[in-house]
């Protein structure tokens, strides 16, 4: 028992900072499989808080019950999504996504150190990316895979600074997906006007418009070897169709 402390007491020493990852879930068929995938690469992080925001009137028993048997530090949140958003909007996750920046703005101050990463539930997360955003000053880039109809897109990178963008979708200030780049926990807790806007959201910009209040192109931090690997994928789940026969009428399944 004794070696055991001293163990995980060398894995995580006391100054090291804290990964948030904020996750928004919405009920659908693969959710369960979604977090579950997510949680069995979270869990193998040292010093992660994993704040997940159900986009839901009330929290759900599933994921109530599934972060309960995660053994990953969480906290639980949730938060419709506006009525002008019910019927679809370009800003998926978003304000769940605030919510999560919300608490931490209650619930952190500038003593804690930390970053703060947007990771949408289907995505694939290589362990190495958090160990590269852990150390954040401002906020960090890197590639993002299968995305934009292209195997990638990344930053472009010239004597160690952001130059450009190889993206899909050009003509933005900041190039990047929301699983592309992650921020400090004390410059997000500094601008509390750094949020996600959804009321009117172009399609594609809010994380160019997120991160024009935060920083400029020439203070970003390239991660991932000057953008040159890739360690996450926008995977994305089969849609909803694929499962239309929900359930058997009358039998009780945890799904
Ligand atoms: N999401 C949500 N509410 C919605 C749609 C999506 O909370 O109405 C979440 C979803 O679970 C995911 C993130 O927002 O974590 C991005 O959504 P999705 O994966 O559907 O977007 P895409 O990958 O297609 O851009
Ligand atoms: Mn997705």
């Amino acid at each position: 028992m004794a070696v055991m402390l001293h163990l995980s007491l060398m894995e995580t020493p006391p100054d090291m900072p804290v990964i948030y990852v904020i996750t928004p879930t919405h009920m659908r068929p693969t959710q369960k499989a979604d977090l579950t995938r997510l949680g069995n690469t979270l869990r193998q992080v040292p010093n992660l808080h994993w704040i997940v925001v159900e986009d839901a009137e009330v929290k759900s028993l599933k994921v109530t019950k599934f972060l309960l048997n995660s053994r990953i530090p969480y906290t639980h949140l949730n938060a419709p999504k506006p009525d002008y958003c019910q019927s679809g909007c370009v800003a998926r996750g978003s304000e769940q996504r605030n919510l999560g920046m919300d608490w931490l703005r209650q619930n952190r101050g500038p003593l804690d150190s930390g970053v703060v990463y947007f990771g949408d539930d289907d995505n694939t997360y290589d362990l190495e990316l958090f160990e590269e955003m852990r150390y954040t000053k401002q906020v960090s880039v890197w590639p993002v895979g299968l995305i934009a109809a292209r195997w990638y897109e990344r930053p472009l990178v010239r004597d160690g600074k952001v130059v450009g963008w190889y993206t899909g979708f050009p003509g933005r200030k900041f190039g990047t997906d929301m699983a592309g780049f992650a921020v400090n926990l004390n410059l997000i807790l500094a601008n509390p006007e750094a949020r996600f806007v959804l009321k009117g959201a172009q399609s594609g910009m809010q994380e160019s418009d997120f991160l024009s209040k935060l920083t400029k192109l020439e203070y970003l931090e390239p991660k991932a070897n000057n953008c040159t690997k890739i360690l996450v994928w926008h995977t994305r789940t089969e849609s909803a169709p694929l499962y239309k026969h929900v359930k058997e009428k009358n039998v009780d399944i945890e799904a």
